[in-house]
């Protein structure tokens, strides 16, 4: 059987406020909200953009959403992770000062920012999963607790997982800080001489006494470590290396493994929007933005792996080349693929235009 996925179609460079218009009225005719009870907690979960990023989802739709959660006498909010990577999104009060520049202000949208991992990315719930890769994985805590989710998305390109999109945003997006680093790394952290000013902070945090000072320099012992990441989530000096060479192949069948993890904890209680503007051909962790296809639409869900599939479809009906023409040539069709071996999801989907 064919998942439904709603496509809301706009014209190249439509205006915002036009759009949003659009997508209220099909919340109000399909009521999409209608797994929302009264008093839930909502979290709305989008990517508040990195410095210099176009393509996120502007602040009016979170403002448009939230005034239809409350209507359902919800209470919603809105949430993101840290990033495991240092900069400003490292940490919560940063992360938070950043999306303020982009609007997303209570003010602008009427939603407060509840950062789903706690301050440092560590806030984490571990959910049992049928992976084949894990049993277990890593959640920011958040993303499991709350009793009714929106994934908000910009598909985008990628760089290592080929397209950024619901599956991206869940897997990769609502993963506690180790959750994140399991999925990028296949090796145990390592000491970067250079930046660590020896504060000893690591040495507080190692869950297994693996690190030592020698000469005021960190230390890792290789063979006690168990890769929690605890020193990576802890030093302020980006001082703590890790190894990114897990494969494309690899990367995302864990990005999807760990989706299962966001998708097994908010079963019947998840909508995803998927929005096809501004597409660039990386993601909106980075700046620089480079727009590969005109704008295509809004896309609405209630399976993540359907959405995708009809999102890259549709970008690459628009563009008229496959995805690895206009972004970068690696094998982008694996999260779809593998969702299908998982049984996670439905790839198949129903297109249907509002
Ligand atoms: S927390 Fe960072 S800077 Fe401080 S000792 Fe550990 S690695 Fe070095
Ligand atoms: S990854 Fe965990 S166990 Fe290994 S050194 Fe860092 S804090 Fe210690």
């Amino acid at each position: 059987m064919k998942e439904k996925v709603y496509f809301i179609k706009i014209k190249d460079k439509e205006d915002d406020r036009h759009i949003c218009r659009k997508l209220k009225k099909a919340i109000e005719d399909k009521d999409f909200f209608s797994f929302i009870g009264p008093k839930n907690l909502v979290a709305v979960k989008t990517h508040f953009g990195e410095e210099k990023s176009i393509g996120y989802v502007r602040p009016l739709y979170f403002s448009m959403m939230g005034e239809l959660i409350k209507r359902k006498g919800a209470v919603p909010f809105l949430t993101e992770t840290s990033t495991l990577y240092s900069g400003r999104r490292a940490n919560a009060v940063q992360h938070i000062g950043l999306a303020k520049e982009h609007g997303f202000t209570f003010g602008e949208t009427g939603l407060p920012i509840v950062m789903a991992d706690g301050l440092l990315g560590n806030d984490e719930i571990e959910v049992d999963i049928p992976g084949k890769i894990y049993k277990k994985v890593k959640l920011a805590a958040l993303i499991v607790k709350t009793q009714a989710l929106l994934m908000v998305t910009h598909f985008t390109g990628h760089l290592v997982s080929g397209f950024g999109g619901a599956l991206k945003n869940m897997g990769m997006g609502c993963a506690s800080r180790k959750g994140k680093l399991i999925q990028h790394s296949t090796a145990k952290p390592s000491i970067k001489i250079k930046a660590c000013t020896g504060c000893g902070e690591c040495l507080r945090w190692c869950p297994k006494d693996a690190i030592t000072l020698k000469d005021k320099k960190a230390v890792i012992d290789k063979k006690s470590c168990i890769g929690c990441a605890e020193c990576l989530a802890v030093c302020r000096f980006d001082a703590v290396g890790y190894n990114w060479s897990a494969t494309f192949v690899q990367l995302q069948q864990k990005i999807v493994e760990h989706a299962m993890g966001v998708a097994e904890a908010n079963k019947g209680k998840t909508i995803y929007f998927n929005f096809l503007n501004r597409i660039t051909k990386d993601c909106d962790c980075v700046g620089g933005p480079e727009i590969i296809v005109p704008d295509i639409g809004v896309l609405i869900s209630y399976d993540p792996v359907a959405i995708d599939a009809a999102s890259l479809d549709l970008v690459e009906q628009t563009a008229g080349k496959k995805l690895s023409q206009i972004a970068y040539d690696i094998p982008y069709k694996s999260q779809i693929e593998y969702a299908r071996e998982l049984g996670f999801g439905n790839p198949d989907y129903e297109l249907v235009t509002l």
